[in-house]
């Protein structure tokens, strides 16, 4: 079961429950759900917010947050030695160098580097891997 909180074009608000999600969407079409309050059958999906019961729980859930984003930071720098040190730097040829690995024009290795955003969206609609890295200030010592 699956409770969605709804709402019917004159903005009611309202739950309930649904077997499943296709329940729900099939349940919709048909004007099968009727808004509780007013008896309108046009009904949608409300966004789900959080609910906050008290600020001790608010608080925690943002140490909780920091943590987290602690963790990722270490799991990062990580993954960025991992691949300074096992990759080859290919600079701003990075989605020519993918393509040709991809297609086999150059030896299968493991590149970085930089590419703009319309290269990485040609890259991924030609089920190229690519993985973003999130950018790690550099030493210029
Ligand atoms: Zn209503």
């Amino acid at each position: 079961m699956i409770l969605y909180e709804l709402n019917c074009s004159n903005e009611h608000n309202f739950e309930a429950w649904f077997r499943d999600g296709a329940t729900y969407d099939k349940q919709a079409k048909r004007g099968d759900i009727e808004c509780p309050i007013c008896s309108d059958t046009s009904i949608g999906k409300a966004p789900m917010a959080p609910r906050l019961s008290n600020s001790v729980k608010k608080e925690n859930g943002e140490e909780r947050a920091k943590e987290v984003a602690e963790q990722i930071l270490r799991a990062v720098n990580k993954i960025q030695d991992h691949v300074e040190e096992n990759c080859d730097y290919v600079g701003d040829k990075f989605a020519d160098e993918a393509r040709a690995i991809h297609y086999g024009d150059a030896g299968e290795r493991g590149i970085y580097g930089e590419a703009t955003g319309k290269e990485v969206s040609d890259l991924i609609d030609e089920k190229i891997d690519v993985l973003p890295l999130p950018r790690r200030s550099r030493k210029n010592s």
